[in-house]
């Protein structure tokens, strides 16, 4: 059996959604949005170990409020970086041992165990994965001038959620690499594409949406009171 561990990314400011309290501490259903991202790995029977990496002056505020308060098997809280690659970073290197790493985005609280068993699995079998889904709206490369340049076929696309799942050794060397050579990512797939091989890519759910805007807190409100699973 293969040794997983997970390291959710809290350490984002959410300027996009407006408020003053960064995301994932957004209440709904009356807990955390952080609360249903840890627990959705809690209750995952092969998942090990669950890293939480925030920022520094919101790490008293996770252990007190959210891992104790709601008795959530975080086994650390790491310090964030500048950009969300440099969180990633700190969090796979805080770990000592294992074989698999699930890297997640605390703001998408409606992961489900379909989708994390399948990663570990894909995971383990290609060295790389994600869940996503096929776009809904037609998508268009956009120019500087504002106008359309092309309109790539949508049934090529495919908008990638998380956890994105690797073998630990391969994604962690693809962090150092991009630390070293100071290039951007958007994802961890990306830092994987780089320097190795693809990154097989399977069925996500629509409902694992990342909390961004307002908007989407409406939808996340509906999908709790619809659903008592969460
Ligand atoms: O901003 P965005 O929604 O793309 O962030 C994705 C995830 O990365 C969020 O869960 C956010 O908290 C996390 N993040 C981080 N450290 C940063 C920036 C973002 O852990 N410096």
């Amino acid at each position: 059996m293969s040794r997983v561990c997970v390291v959710i990314v809290a350490g984002g400011k959410g300027k996009r959604m407006g408020t003053d309290v960064a995301k994932q501490y957004i209440s709904i259903g009356g807990k955390p949005i952080l609360y249903y991202a840890i627990k959705a790995f809690a209750d995952c029977k092969n998942v090990d170990e669950i890293i939480l990496v925030t920022q520094k002056d919101e790490i008293e505020y996770c252990k007190s409020q959210i891992v104790e308060k709601f008795n959530l098997p975080v086994k650390t809280i790491v310090e964030a970086g500048a950009e969300r690659q440099d969180s990633v970073y700190n969090g796979l290197n805080s770990i000592d041992d294992c074989d698999l790493v699930l890297i997640h985005d605390a703001a998408r609280p409606f992961v489900t165990s379909t989708i994390i068993e399948k990663g570990i699995k894909f995971a383990e079998d290609f060295g790389a994965a994600a869940p996503g889904v096929t776009p809904k709206d037609t998508i268009k490369v956009k120019g500087n001038d504002g106008f359309s340049i092309e309109t790539p076929d949508r049934n090529t696309l495919f908008a990638v959620q998380t956890p994105q799942c690797f073998k630990y050794k391969m994604i962690k060397d693809c962090h150092e690499k991009i630390k070293n050579a100071n290039i951007p990512v958007t994802d961890d797939t990306m830092a994987f594409e780089m320097f190795y091989n693809k990154v097989f890519l399977y069925e996500g759910d629509y409902k694992n949406i990342k909390i961004t805007t307002p908007e989407d807190l409406i939808l996340a409100e509906s999908f709790i009171n619809k659903n008592n699973q969460y």
